[in-house]
């Protein structure tokens, strides 16, 4: 099973990849937390990334191109994937029509997590995940069950993104409606689309998600 889930910055993409991806056996492929390790090694695409991402634009698409089309071939993506923050113009959704095809590939669904633009802002800024093993936490919404301390792994370290600042979200919301919501009528053109209520609380998206999934 291929999937898409696209939506705006803070919709609960990730959330929701990481709980398809356990109830699946599917990858989850972020490009954002591929970018962030790029960042964080220092790598040449680190460290080209590294501006653009703080400023909250989007990288150039040859580059995510080549390395979406790098992940793709793990192994851990031979029962499928669920691309989390991937295609995000129109450009890097044809590329990836043009992969799978030549791989005799296809997508099954694109769900759209739709949430309004104020929300987005309370989501981001209370942003935070566990160090080691990357489970998100949000400081009003999904909050540890023992302060401090990681539900998944039990680690005591945890992470903000510096791209999570207030001044950064506005860019980045601006990226989103210009040239990633395009790919919503692309879509929905090839008969792949189904939308759900992200605003909905997080056990309640994923309820929705499944029944797209089962229909
Ligand atoms: P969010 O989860 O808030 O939507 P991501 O973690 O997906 O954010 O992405 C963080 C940043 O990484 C983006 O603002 C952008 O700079 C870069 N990025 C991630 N994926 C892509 C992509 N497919 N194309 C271009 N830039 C990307
Ligand atoms: P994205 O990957 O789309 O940027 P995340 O999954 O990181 O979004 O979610 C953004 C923040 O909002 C996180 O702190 C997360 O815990 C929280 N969150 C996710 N889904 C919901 C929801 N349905 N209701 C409230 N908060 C949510
Ligand atoms: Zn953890």
């Amino acid at each position: 099973m291929n999937l898409i889930l696209l939506g705006p910055p803070g919709a609960g993409k990730g959330t929701q990849a990481k709980r398809l991806e356990a109830a699946h056996g599917i990858a989850q492929i972020s490009t954002g937390d591929m970018l962030r390790a790029e960042v964080a090694s220092g790598s040449p695409i680190g460290q080209q990334a590294k501006a653009i991402m703080e400023a909250g634009q989007l990288v150039p698409d040859a580059l995510i191109t080549e390395m979406l089309a790098k992940r793709i071939e793990a192994p851990d993506c031979a029962k499928g994937f669920i691309l989390d923050g991937f295609p995000r113009t129109l450009a890097q959704a044809e590329a990836l029509d043009a992969m799978l095809a030549a791989k005799g590939k296809s997508l099954d669904k694109v769900i759209e997590l739709k949430v309004d633009d104020a929300a987005l802002v309370a989501r981001i800024a209370g942003r935070f995940a566990c160090a080691k093993c990357g489970a998100g936490y949000h400081d009003t919404f999904k909050r540890p069950k023992v302060e401090g301390v990681c539900d998944v792994c039990g680690a005591t370290e945890f992470t903000r993104r510096a791209d999570d600042r207030a001044e950064t979200v506005s860019a980045r919301l601006e990226a989103y409606h210009k040239q990633t919501a395009p790919l919503l009528p692309y879509y929905a053109a090839r008969g792949k689309l189904a939308t759900v209520d992200g605003m909905a609380e997080m056990d309640e998206v994923t309820r929705q998600i499944e029944a797209v999934l089962a229909a």
